[in-house]
């Protein structure tokens, strides 16, 4: 039972393709979702990330997974268990820009793939996350058939076959699918059942580094506050190592660029932790899981804007490197995501590739490819260490569509 249930302890992504039921699942395991995030500060990045936590809990004395809930009392008043709060990471399904999901998919611990019993297996982005969740490596995977209610037993069943069809060879190959009714909200006590046994919470090593991916920064302060009432400008994430503590300084990188004689470069940021926000609650530390707001002591014009968004922050001189250019290892996916037809042609020298580092997306230019490696020049610097992952889209028409991934040498 968790000391703390307000503080999430692991990221859990919701994917599927769009009207699948991935907001209504949410809403049915996290109930007081609107309450929940009324904070300003909260409900920014909430809606940046769609994040939403649900507490998960226990009836003594009931058998599994019948004992599953999320309510905090039964019926007859029995009070419920506490198991463990997780954060939900609601994709953005209905964007096109694969890059969200993908720096959302750095934050993961694993994920929950909404499937619609109502409709052929598999719509463009059941096959686009899966395959994300596939090259980002996220191996802790169940799946959700839903929307049960609305389909008789025949077709759940075939829907069931062709999602299994779909999955082999898949990251998700072994995932357990529970069929389930978000709405009705039938047979959720199997789904956490299945999520509290598939996507446990990591082994955390509170020593190491602290580190965390900003996803949001802003300025919190009403128009026209005097100075003296201005509160320090805050950044939103989420930790992803170590752990950060009031009072403490902090470190981010790439920070920001600086103009000195004509010349630019980027140099870090330093600044103190002046307020810690987790779960919806001032806290006096933050470990990984979930998402935090953190006040530090900048300058709110600094952070303003989502101006600190894709950057990466920790104790002063433990970060990786910036860097404006590097070289990755790459790995071309077989077709672009999302295509029937479409195979993946080489990178090109020249070719401008749009890369997410993290929660960082920058746009890069190609400056050297060859087979299996290339070497690209950023219009914005990332943090980030070697072996860092890298999603590679390309312009294809209209949109960036996903190629492949790299691995930062
Ligand atoms: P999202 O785009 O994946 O976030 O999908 P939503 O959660 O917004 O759901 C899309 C529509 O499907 C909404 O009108 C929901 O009320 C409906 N819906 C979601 N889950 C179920 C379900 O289990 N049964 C039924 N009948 N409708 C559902
Ligand atoms: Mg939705």
């Amino acid at each position: 039972v968790t000391k703390n249930p307000q503080q999430p302890e692991v990221n859990i992504g919701l994917v599927g393709h769009v009207d699948h039921g991935k907001t209504t699942l949410v809403q049915a395991l996290s109930g007081s979702w609107t309450d929940q995030h009324s904070e300003e500060m909260k409900r920014g990045i909430s809606i940046r990330l769609g994040y939403a936590d649900a507490t998960f809990r226990q009836i003594p004395g009931v058998d599994a997974p019948e004992c599953y809930t999320v309510e905090e009392e039964t019926e007859d008043g029995t009070e419920t268990d506490v198991l463990r709060t997780v954060s939900f990471v609601d994709a953005p399904g209905h964007e096109t820009l694969m890059a969200t999901m993908l720096s959302g998919a750095a934050i993961m611990d694993g994920a929950v793939l909404l499937v619609s019993a109502t409709e052929e297996v598999p719509q463009a982005q059941t096959a686009e996350h899966l395959m994300a969740l596939d090259i980002i490596g996220i191996e802790n995977i169940v799946i959700a058939q839903n929307k049960v209610d609305l389909v008789d037993r025949e077709r759940a069943i075939e829907n069931y076959e062709q999602i299994q069809e779909f999955v082999k060879g898949t990251v998700a190959e072994d995932a357990p699918i529970v069929p389930i009714s978000a709405q009705q909200e039938v047979n959720l006590d199997v789904l956490i059942e299945a999520i509290e046994n598939e996507i446990p919470t990591p082994e955390r090593d509170e020593s190491e580094d602290s580190r965390m991916f900003v996803a949001r920064s802003f300025d919190i302060n009403r128009p026209g506050t005097t100075w003296d009432g201005l509160m320090g400008g805050v950044i939103g994430g989420s930790v992803v190592a170590g752990k950060l503590e009031d009072g403490e300084e902090l470190e981010l990188r790439p920070g920001r660029e600086v103009e000195e004689e004509g010349q630019t470069e980027w140099r870090s940021i330093t600044t103190e932790i002046r307020s810690l926000q987790a779960g919806g609650n001032m806290v006096d530390e933050v470990r990984p899981g979930g998402l935090c707001g953190v006040g530090t002591g900048l300058d709110p014009s600094v952070t303003k804007g989502d101006a600190l968004a894709g950057q990466v922050a920790g104790k002063p001189g433990t970060l990786p490197p910036t860097r404006e250019q590097f070289t990755m290892d790459v790995e071309l996916l077989d077709r672009v995501v999302g295509s029937e037809d479409d195979s993946v042609d080489e990178i090109s020298t020249g070719e401008p590739l749009m890369l997410t580092v993290g929660t960082a997306t920058t746009v890069g230019a190609v400056t050297s490819a060859r087979s299996g490696e290339a070497e690209v020049k950023l219009k914005r610097p990332v943090c980030a260490a070697e072996g860092a992952k890298i999603a590679i889209n390309r312009r294809v028409g209209a949109r960036w569509r996903l190629i492949g991934i790299g691995t930062l040498k």
